[in-house]
């Protein structure tokens, strides 16, 4: 039997992402939903988000807001720094000011280190947002020419300095391995500026593929989930040493913190918590439907101009389905999947045949067990996809 790993509770309660699809220019590794030169629209869309936000809020009854606290809000993208503070800051007012939200909400702007100067993260700090993720990705400058980022690494130390001048005390730093022609001394060079720079939280990503699987897409927000491969493990197995010895805990795949930093609306994502996606390509989960908006920023803007809800794909999970997403979701946490959602959703003939795969994989080393559930070896990692699949096709009665 193993030790469980620490991690808190995803929040009761309500997740809020908003997607802000815009981009100085689309980079070449991002399978991010953004659009280029449409610096004329940022009023129209805050506008349009704002009708979003009232129809979703009335129509959503599973979601709604009035009887469940907003527990934890995440602005992502695109950019969503690039409309400036003033417009996430009334962006920030209109989700909070009508409806009900946890004390302790936790509330996170995804920022690039060219937008951030003392202005901008002092009017976002001031503004209540007190979780910042900043995208890093390298402090080396050939490595960030390679994938076109518009930043140096010495913009992200700035940025850096910024965000903690201004009072930002929850500090995340999203870092990218497999990099075209990034050594394994480059990328400990990054980890190491970075562990310097003090961050209660960190994403560690292999560069993500231009293609979704079809694992990807069960996953939301727009959280992509780039499986570990021979290429990039070495790499990643240096950066889970170097956080461990560092304190920091690999509480998901690609995600550590410090302890009790973990980030809240990630969890929830990957618990299944309740979660209300606005904007173009944001996903959401309302009871046992799960939809993605439309990945088009004009349609979006046309449908909510109308006074309608803009188009989405749509799908209704019935008990199979949830069980499948518990088990995958489950798997890239620390803490693993546990048996009572499962109990709940499958047949006993099917739970029997998913114990036997598990009794299985266990004896095979991929995962370990305990009574409440099961969880990834660490060295395992890099096959999580496989060992999902694996668990997968026993509950939907496939060859074992
Ligand atoms: S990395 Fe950011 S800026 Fe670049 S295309 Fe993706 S969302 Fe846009």
């Amino acid at each position: 039997m193993s030790r469980r790993q620490p991690e808190i509770d995803a929040p009761l309660g309500l997740s809020l992402y908003v997607h802000v699809p815009f981009c100085r220019q689309r980079c070449p590794f991002c399978a991010s939903y953004g659009v280029a030169g449409a610096e004329g629209q940022f009023d129209a869309f805050l506008r349009a988000l704002q009708r979003e936000w009232s129809l979703a809020a009335a129509e959503e009854t599973e979601c709604a807001p009035e009887s469940r606290a907003i527990a934890s809000i995440y602005v992502g993208g695109g950019t969503p720094s690039m409309p400036g503070h003033a417009f996430l800051q009334d962006l920030l007012g209109m989700l909070t000011n009508a409806y009900p939200v946890r004390e302790d909400c936790e509330i996170t702007v995804q920022l690039n280190p060219e937008d951030v100067d003392r202005e901008l993260a002092r009017a976002l700090v001031a503004a209540g947002f007190g979780r910042v993720s900043l995208g890093v990705q390298s402090f080396d400058d050939q490595a960030l020419r390679a994938i076109g980022r518009g930043h140096s690494g010495q913009d992200a130390t700035a940025a850096i300095e910024s965000l903690r001048e201004a009072g930002c005390e929850n500090l995340s730093l999203d870092l990218m391995f497999g990099l075209p022609g990034q050594s394994l001394g480059a990328w400990e060079e990054t980890l190491a500026r970075a562990l310097l720079c003090g961050p209660q939280h960190l994403g560690v990503h292999p560069l993500t593929r231009a293609e979704a699987t079809t694992l990807d897409r069960l996953l939301t927000g727009s959280f992509s989930a780039t499986p570990l491969s021979e290429e990039t493990w070495h790499p990643y197995q240096r950066a889970a040493a170097l956080l461990s010895e560092h304190g920091y805990t690999l509480y998901e795949i690609t995600n550590a913190a410090l302890p009790g930093y973990e980030c809240r609306h990630l969890l929830g994502v990957w618990s299944r918590a309740p979660l209300l996606g606005l904007g173009p390509a944001a996903h959401s989960l309302c009871g046992n439907r799960r939809w993605r908006t439309v990945c088009d920023l004009d349609l979006y803007l046309r449908s909510l101009r109308a006074q309608q809800r803009p188009p989405r794909d749509s799908v209704r999970l019935d008990a199979l389905d949830q069980a499948r997403e518990e088990i995958y979701l489950g798997l890239r946490r620390a803490r693993g999947f546990t048996w009572a959602p499962l109990e709940a959703r499958l047949p006993q003939a099917t739970l029997e045949r998913m114990r036997r795969k598990v009794r299985f994989l266990a004896a095979q080393g991929y995962l370990e067990l305990d009574e409440q559930g099961a969880r990834l070896q660490p060295q395992a990692r890099y096959v999580c996809d496989s060992v999902a699949l694996e668990l997968i096709n026993a509950v939907s009665g496939g060859a074992e």
